[in-house]
């Protein structure tokens, strides 16, 4: 069974998450969202509410699972029985970041590899913290963000800590 984490910060949860996800889905026989979460760390979204955002956003995927977890990322895939860690790509300037991310995991366990995988030119250019500047702002992201996520920020505009 080859099963692939695809960690993340999902802060919130995008259409190019989403695309890469999808791809994702369909190659590996199960995929686990997993949301990292740091308590000393203060995201946009508390952890829990990113991780419901993801429930709602890839219910349509059956051989889905959504997590959160703390620490390294190796020993979470470890944990989890993985073999894979899927990352999503955009452009040029992901690449050293990713790719020295991917020598430290392989230094750390060889046996876990890293796949990349690009989502649609459409999608690419998405990122969570362009759709945070763009809600701050009072823009229109519903290009951007799947729908439980729009909702959720409109709705909630109000409590939202916007700093
Ligand atoms: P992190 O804080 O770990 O980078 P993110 O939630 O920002 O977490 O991203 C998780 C993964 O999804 C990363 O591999 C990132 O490159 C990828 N990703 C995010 N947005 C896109 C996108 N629009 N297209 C392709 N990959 C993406």
């Amino acid at each position: 069974m080859r099963i692939a984490i695809y960690p993340g910060s999902f802060d919130p949860i995008t259409y190019g998450h989403l695309n890469v996800l999808e791809i994702g889905a369909e190659i590996f026989d199960k995929v686990i969202i997993a949301i990292s979460h740091n308590y000393n760390k203060k995201g946009f979204l508390p952890p829990e509410i990113r991780k419901e955002l993801v429930e709602k956003s890839v219910a349509h995927l059956k051989n889905v699972e959504v997590d959160m977890f703390e620490g390294l990322t190796i020993e979470y895939a470890k944990k989890k029985g993985a073999n894979v860690l899927l990352r999503g790509l955009r452009a040029v300037s992901d690449f050293e970041y990713e790719m020295q991310l991917s020598q430290t995991n392989s230094a750390l366990a060889d046996d876990i590899k890293t796949v990349f995988l690009m989502t649609k030119p459409e999608y690419a250019f998405i990122s969570s913290s362009t759709v945070k500047e763009i809600f701050i702002n009072n823009g229109n992201i519903s290009k951007f963000v799947p729908p439980p996520v729009e909702q959720y920020l409109t709705y909630n505009k109000n409590t939202i800590n916007l700093k």
